[in-house]
Parts: structure tokens; C-alpha cells; sequence
């Protein structure tokens, strides 16, 4: 099993502002907390937050977390995604995938504040499903998502209207975003005539825009749309990818006939954590273990997908793992955290994560207890702090998108 912090002992405190770009991984330390002040990247983080929160050690942290939370009572859920770390999802009233707990926030109406400890997009679908009165609270605004950020709406707006130039029309086009996309391009879904889809239920979801167009623009997740469309017989020359970064007018790098063959125009974006997992470390891991089953995530490349046992979400992983005999041996392709809870949960099973090097998401890691304890205690105070509000506009048409999901299940 990967170990946490191998070698932390000894190793030298890292500097705050140690640059980030010299590291093979952010936190190539280990996954257990540290102060703030002594996170590695803590100098790109949220760096807003009082300076007594800095030193606070895990103990104190916990402590306050858990005092401010018996005092708020009901009013505040706390909800927590699988990747976040132990002393993040120990407080978590609801844990699950990035749409369950959307779902979660949408359930708690008696809750006024819904503190949401995953990644921006997370939280501001959580504010989009849940009613006016509460509000959501983001703990570190800096906890982002590098995939969702490969796809800026403009320059989907932009393909867009290539896409129309091309074919005349984009009646026949169905755009899909994936859950992990900033709210306006869920809005964008929702207003033509598109729809939202997660990692359980693209295969639904692509069944549904076919009955409704000839292709279907899926963004901004590359392999989630290509892995779906592989299983659904879409031959992959009939998946094209569109470049981003090309200049506008330049069609993503595709050339006409390339498009028109088109079922699928994926956009080139990608999961840096999913992104690590290989065929050769599956290969060595059937080396090491030959009666080793090997479950990923459909954001892993198609070849990693290919090659191992078994693909799917977070919760189907976690599903694969219970439901696997004891002393069953799986190698898991997904964020570290996730793997590590899921060893702990099941130790008649050896359980352990495909890649050697220990590397958590590295934006849902921005959630350190200490945020969690200033928005809690803020709370306390009658302050809401790091509130995540989508424009009204925006929120109207990212939930008719999302609803469409909804009714598929
Ligand atoms: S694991 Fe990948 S897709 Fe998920 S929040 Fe992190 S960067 Fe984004």
C-alpha cells in the first residue's frame, strides 16, 4: 500500500513559499497535515486568512471545528468529496461524489449554511441545486479544478461559432459538460439545449443527446468523453479532438472533413491526476500481484482504461473495493485520498494506489482544516466568509441543464 509522508520525520520543514513549479508533486511529502504556515504551497493559497490560524497544529484545529459545529447545530452542513483528506472528511456530514453532494446540499433545507469542502465547481452547483436562503461556503476560494479551467467559456463560446460557421447551423449539435465545468458552462448547456453529465451516468447522458442531434460536443474532459463513447461503439476516428489553444478560426486543429465525420468533438482537456496513471504501472502491478484486479476512473487515458479490469466513478470504485472477496488484491487508479480511506476501511483486502508517487489532488488539498476552522468560527461570529454566489442568470440556466440530468436517473 502507498504510505503516507514517507521520511517526514527527518526531512528538513519546507518553506512556504518554496516555488511550486521545482516539485514532482505538490505535496510529494505525504498526505497528513501540517500546519498551514509549513504547507509547501501554502504561498499560492488562499492567503487571506488570519494569521492565528497559521501555526495552529491538527489537535487545536479539530478542537475548533468541533466546538464551532456543536454551537451552529443545524444550521450548517458540512459536506466533504472523497478526495478530501482525513482531517477534512472526519467532519463530514455527507461525503460522496461531486453530484451527490450537490444532491446532499439540495436535501438539507434546514441547514442555512452549507460549507463545502471540494473544489469551486462543486460548490457553485451546490448553489445552483439548493434554495435561496443558504448560503454555500467555499473554506479556500483558491480550491479549484486544473481540468475545469482547461475550459474558459469563451473560448467555448468561440468553438461554438466555428462549429455553426461550419455546418450552417448547430441544430443537429448537443453540448454536454461535464460536472467538473465552471457554472456558465453548465448555463451554456442549459441554453442550448444541452446537458450536464458526471462520470456514473455519460453513458445515459450521450444516449440521450444522440436521440436529439447527430454529434455531441463534450467538454471540457477528453478521456470521460472518449472512454463513453468507446463503450457505446463510436468508432475513435469518429471522436476528434478540439485544441483550445489553437488560434480562433482554426477549427481546433481539425481540418472540415475531419468534423463532418465527427459523432463526437471532444475538448482537449484533461485530469492532471488522472492524467499520471499508466499501462506500465498496471503491467508492473500484475507483475507484482498476478491475481491483482485493477479499477480506475474513466478520466484515466483510454489506453489505461483498456488495459485494466474495471472503470467508474468514485462511488463505483469505492462499490468494486467493498464488494471485492477478502483478501482480494486491487490496484485503484484514482486520487489518493480516496484510495488510502477506502485500504483503512477494508483491511482483509490489500489495497493500494497505482502510482508510486504519493500525489493528492492538489486543489482539492487546498481544503486544510485551518480554512475549515476560520469559516466555522466566522460563522460564530455572524460573518460568512468565502461565500459562493452564481449571477441569478447564470443559475436559471445551469439548473435546467442539471434538471435534464436529473430526469435521465
Ligand atoms: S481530481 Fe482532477 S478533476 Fe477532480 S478536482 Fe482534482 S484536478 Fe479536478
Amino acid at each position: 500500500m502507498t504510505s503516507a509522508r514517507t521520511g517526514s520525520q527527518t526531512a528538513p520543514k519546507p518553506n512556504p513559499y518554496y516555488p511550486i513549479g521545482q516539485l514532482q508533486c505538490e505535496t510529494d511529502t505525504g498526505i497528513e497535515t501540517v500546519p498551514l504556515r509549513e504547507e509547501v504551497a501554502f504561498g499560492s493559497w488562499q492567503s487571506a486568512i488570519p494569521e492565528r490560524y497559521w501555526d495552529m497544529d491538527t489537535g487545536e484545529l479539530s478542537r475548533r471545528i468541533r466546538s464551532a459545529r456543536e454551537t451552529l447545530g443545524e444550521d450548517v452542513v458540512i459536506l466533504g468529496h472523497h478526495y478530501q483528506r482525513e482531517d477534512i472528511i472526519q467532519f463530514a456530514d455527507d461525503r460522496g461524489d461531486s453530484f451527490a453532494l450537490a444532491q446532499f446540499a439540495a436535501e438539507r433545507p434546514e441547514s442555512k449554511y452549507i460549507v463545502f469542502c471540494g473544489v469551486h465547481f462543486m460548490a457553485e452547483a451546490a448553489d445552483i441545486l439548493s434554495a435561496d436562503h443558504q448560503a454555500v461556503i467555499l473554506p479556500n476560494i483558491e480550491a479549484g479544478c486544473s481540468m475545469a479551467d482547461m475550459a474558459a467559456a469563451p473560448d467555448v463560446y468561440t468553438a461554438w461559432r466555428e462549429l455553426e460557421d461550419l455546418f450552417g447551423s448547430t441544430e443537429d449539435i448537443i453540448p454536454v459538460t461535464y460536472m467538473n465545468s465552471a457554472a456558465s458552462l453548465k448555463a451554456f448547456c442549459g441554453e442550448h439545449g444541452g446537458v450536464v453529465c458526471t462520470s456514473s451516468n455519460a453513458t445515459k447522458v450521450l444516449e440521450w443527446a444522440f436521440e436529439r442531434g447527430k454529434r455531441v460536443f463534450f467538454f471540457p474532459d477528453q478521456h470521460l468523453g472518449r472512454n463513453t463513447g468507446h463503450k457505446m461503439d463510436i468508432p475513435l476516428d469518429e471522436m476528434v479532438l478540439w485544441d483550445w489553444r489553437q488560434p480562433a478560426g482554426n477549427l481546433g486543429g481539425r481540418t472540415p472533413e475531419e468534423l463532418e465525420r465527427s459523432r463526437i468533438i471532444l475538448w482537449q482537456g484533461h485530469c492532471s491526476v488522472h492524467q499520471r496513471f499508466s499501462v506500465t504501472q498496471i503491467e508492473a502491478a500484475r507483475e507484482r500481484y498476478p491475481d491483482v484486479k485493477v479499477v480506475v476512473h474513466p478520466e484515466c487515458r483510454f489506453d489505461v482504461v483498456q488495459a485494466a479490469d474495471a472503470n467508474g466513478s468514485t462511488s463505483y470504485i469505492a462499490k468494486y473495493v467493498a464488494d471485492a472477496p477478502a483478501g482480494a488484491v486491487i490496484a485503484v487508479g484514482t486520487e489518493i485520498n480516496l484510495v488510502s480511506r477506502l485500504a483503512k476501511e477494508h483491511p482483509d483486502k490489500t489495497i493500494f494506489g497505482l502510482d508510486p508517487v504519493v500525489c493528492p489532488c492538489s486543489t482539492m488539498y487546498r481544503v486544510h482544516p485551518a480554512y475549515l476552522a476560520w469559516v466555522m468560527e466566522s460563522l460564530l461570529d455572524g460573518q460568512v466568509v468565502n461565500r459562493i454566489d452564481v449571477p441569478a442568470e447564470q443559475k436559471v440556466h445551469a439548473k435546467v441543464a442539471l434538471e435534464r440530468m436529473l430526469a435521465l436517473r
